[in-house]
Formats: C-alpha cells, sequence, structure tokens
C-alpha cells in the first residue's frame, strides 16, 4: 500500500484537502496511509527552535541540518525504500510521469520546508530529491506536498471510479485534452458540436483528437514540439512495386 509520511512544521494542515473526496474516502478505506511528523519534536534547545539565521548574512532563517536530519531519521522504517522527496522551488519540476512513477512505489517520505529553505547539507547528507511544483515561490512545503499527494493518490488502485479518465487526460497523451460538453444542448445559444452527437465513434476520436493537437498547439509550444518528435509524421509509403522477374543473367 502506498505510504506517505510527511515531515512538517504544521501537521495540522493534514490530512486537509486530502481528507475529502477522492482522496479522502480512499484514505479512509486503507487505499493508502498518511503519517504527519512534527519537525519540532527533534528541537534540542529549550525554545524547541528548528531555524537560525543564515551563514554568509542575508534575510529569513533557515532550517538547521542537524534537527531535519533527526526527524527523517526517526521517520525512516528498517528497509524503507520509499523515496525522499523535499518540496522545493528548485526541484525538478512535477510531471505526469514522475507522478505515474511515485504512484507504482511503496510510497514517500516528504519533507516541507518554511522559511528560507532547508540547509544544504541535510539535502545532501539524506539524498533529498527536490521537487517543484511550478515556478512561483509558496510559504511553505505543505501545500506543494498535498499536491503531489492528491496527483498520486489518484492513479492508486481502486481510488479513481473511471480507469479510463486517467489514460485521455491531459498530459498522459503528450497533449492537452480535448474540450468536454453536456447538457443542455443549447447554452445561451451555444451548441454542442454536431460531431458529438453523431454517434459514430471513428469520427468522435478524429475530432477530439484534432481538437487536443490545436489546443496544445495553440497553448503549450513545449508540449506540442515534444509530441512531434515522439510522433514524427510517417513517411509516405512508396508505391508497391510490380513483382518483376529477377533479371536473366548473362
Ligand atoms: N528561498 C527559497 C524559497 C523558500 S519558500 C527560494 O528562493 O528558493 C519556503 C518553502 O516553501 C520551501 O522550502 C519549499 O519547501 C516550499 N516551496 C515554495 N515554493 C515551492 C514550489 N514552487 N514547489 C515546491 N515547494 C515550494
Amino acid at each position: 500500500m502506498f505510504a506517505a509520511t510527511i515531515l512538517t512544521l504544521y501537521p495540522d494542515m493534514f490530512p486537509g484537502p486530502l481528507g475529502q473526496s477522492l482522496s479522502g474516502r480512499a484514505l479512509s478505506e486503507g487505499k493508502w496511509s498518511l503519517e504527519t511528523r512534527q519537525i519540532r519534536d527533534h528541537a534540542s534547545d529549550r525554545h524547541r527552535s528548528v531555524d537560525d539565521t543564515p551563514a554568509g548574512g542575508g534575510a529569513g532563517m533557515v532550517l538547521r541540518a542537524d534537527i531535519l536530519a533527526a526527524a527523517i531519521d526517526a521517520a525512516t522504517r528498517p528497509d524503507d525504500d520509499r523515496p525522499r522527496l523535499l518540496m522545493s522551488p528548485r526541484g525538478r519540476p512535477l510531471t505526469q510521469a514522475r507522478v505515474r512513477e511515485l504512484a507504482a512505489g511503496p510510497g514517500a517520505l516528504i519533507v516541507c520546508g518554511r522559511f528560507e529553505g532547508v540547509d544544504q547539507r541535510v539535502i545532501e547528507a539524506r539524498a533529498l530529491e527536490e521537487v517543484s511544483i511550478g515556478d512561483y515561490i509558496l510559504s511553505g512545503g505543505e501545500i506543494a506536498a498535498i499536491t503531489l499527494l492528491d496527483a498520486v493518490v489518484r492513479l492508486l488502485p481502486g481510488v479513481m471510479g473511471n480507469q479510463e479518465s486517467g489514460e485521455t487526460e491531459s498530459f498522459e497523451t503528450g497533449l492537452l485534452e480535448h474540450p468536454h460538453y453536456t447538457r443542455p444542448a443549447d447554452f445561451e445559444g451555444r451548441g454542442i458540436p454536431e460531431v458529438l452527437t453523431s454517434g459514430n465513434h471513428r469520427k468522435i476520436a478524429d475530432w477530439r483528437l484534432a481538437e487536443a493537437m490545436a489546443l496544445t498547439q495553440a497553448r503549450r509550444p513545449d508540449l506540442w514540439d515534444a509530441y512531434l518528435a515522439a510522433h514524427p509524421p510517417k513517411p509516405p509509403r512508396p508505391p508497391r512495386r510490380k513483382r518483376q522477374d529477377p533479371p536473366a543473367s548473362t
């Protein structure tokens, strides 16, 4: 079973949204587990402080390596082969491909940073994989961790009712998803594209693919280039040659 352990200064932020809807139901059904651990429990001084001023000066405070390492070690089970992630804007941007890998694995130990960040030495000493959820700065890693887990949990076996919707969705095919429509047939004078009501499944599939391609090309040239590289246009078939008798040997 996918087992998540969160190291945080704000354990009350969990399960938060993960306790609702799909992920919440799956959590109460035991399809995944969530453990939160208070980093501050590993502070050693009277004030239970976990951070200190940055070496070299500058703004803000830095999470101490020794305290975070103690928290990580205490959270690590014997034979723990779960990846250890640090939510961090400097990390590799999270992708659906990485989400799938994580969902196929045993779980994750996730460190939520705060303040200016964490001491570099604990990142190295505990081999933390830095993961970013996008090019913007949050005030802490908790919401980033919730985002990552939300994406992972919906892929776990038995969590999402309609398994197919996981496979045609944006990014899974390398394309953004086609537009959706439902009742009513007329909304403020806008109809539903005729092909969708035609009942012709071949045509519907073609239309959806064309829409997905056009949307991706217009909105995400980066994804479009990657898609083209992965799906090179098929070269035209050479005209079939008539079988010929071998040339007579002279
Ligand atoms: N000074 C840091 C930002 C610190 S923000 C810098 O400029 O890189 C405080 C914490 O919030 C980080 O340690 C990280 O855990 C979390 N965080 C902020 N933005 C994030 C993002 N885009 N993705 C993942 N985690 C993020």
